[in-house]
């Protein structure tokens, strides 16, 4: 009993086309897979879908539905959420579920959004110009992003919700034990608690070894138990081979901390499992 909610395609930056990913699912006897490749965007992203294939990658993951019996397969899209511009509700009617995730703050002056997970350079570019280097006031501005959605554009699920720590390698920008940085993001964890919405546990980071732990991190993840969120464990995987990376490692920091439950979806309904039973599932494949 064991799924994947967050996976990548040709139809963005995945490296494999649609059955690919659903084959590889199968062999690795998932139970649910989720597809949810990045939304299209308004303005030009080398890593999205662009807006006139939404349709055949909707239609296609149909065919994989009616083709494939051993698994569920949910048709998602990873969203971005910019103010004013586009959020998970402009997909959702289309959908079984939405990913919610943030990956711009604020724009330079040319109107250009500012990537908050592309390169560092990037990233060091727009600290300097736009939070005239002050990192405390852009990780509160991406808190505060990641809020208005949860308040106004409610997902599915919320995307790595602490992705802003991918660019702070050796703690080189902030420490996420200081007090400024764990108020933002428990700020943010109550508010997600007061809402109908699922964080997603994502593994990309640790195996990708640019974190040190999954999104969100090991205090965030007690945090989030001690709430009672519920949570989806998912590997963001950009290529087949991903589809279950950094499970094992992530379920028993899970059960470490505490959680005994994952959320599924199951016959078209978020429930929860019990999660000693995916582990087993995934030791004795
Ligand atoms: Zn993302
Ligand atoms: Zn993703």
């Amino acid at each position: 009993m064991f799924s994947n909610y967050h996976t990548h395609t040709h139809y963005c930056d995945g490296k494999s086309d649609i059955q690919s990913i659903v084959i590889k699912a199968v062999e690795l006897k998932l139970t649910t897979l989720g597809i949810s490749s990045h939304a299209p965007l308004p303005f030009p992203c080398d890593w999205c879908m662009n807006s006139d294939q939404l349709d055949s990658y909707l239609d296609e993951i149909e065919v994989m539905k009616g083709r494939f019996h051993s698994m569920e397969i949910y048709k998602g899209l990873e969203v971005d959420f910019i103010p004013q511009i586009t959020g998970p509700a402009q997909f959702k009617h289309k959908l079984d579920y939405t990913i919610g995730s943030i990956h711009f703050v604020e724009q330079f002056q040319s109107g250009k959004h500012w990537e908050i997970d592309g390169s560092h350079s990037v990233f060091l570019e727009g600290l300097k110009i736009i939070f005239s280097g002050n990192i405390k006031e852009a990780v509160t501005r991406y808190y505060e992003i990641t809020r208005e959605m949860v308040k106004s554009d409610t997902p599915d699920i919320i995307g790595h919700l602490d992705k802003i720590k991918i660019q702070n390698f050796g703690n080189s920008l902030f420490d996420e034990h200081d007090s400024w940085y764990q108020h933002e993001l428990r700020k943010t964890l109550d508010l997600i608690a007061q809402h109908n919405t699922i964080i997603e546990v994502n593994t990309r980071g640790t195996y990708q070894g640019k974190t040190k732990e999954p999104y969100p991190g090991y205090w965030a993840l007690e945090y989030i138990y001690k709430k009672k969120i519920p949570i989806v464990l998912n590997s963001d995987a950009h290529h087949p081979d991903q589809l279950i990376r950094g499970f094992t490692e992530t379920l028993q920091l899970l059960q470490k901390i505490g959680f005994t439950e994952i959320m599924t979806l199951t016959d078209g309904q978020w429930k929860s499992q019990p999660i000693n039973h995916i582990n087993e599932r995934l030791l004795n494949p």
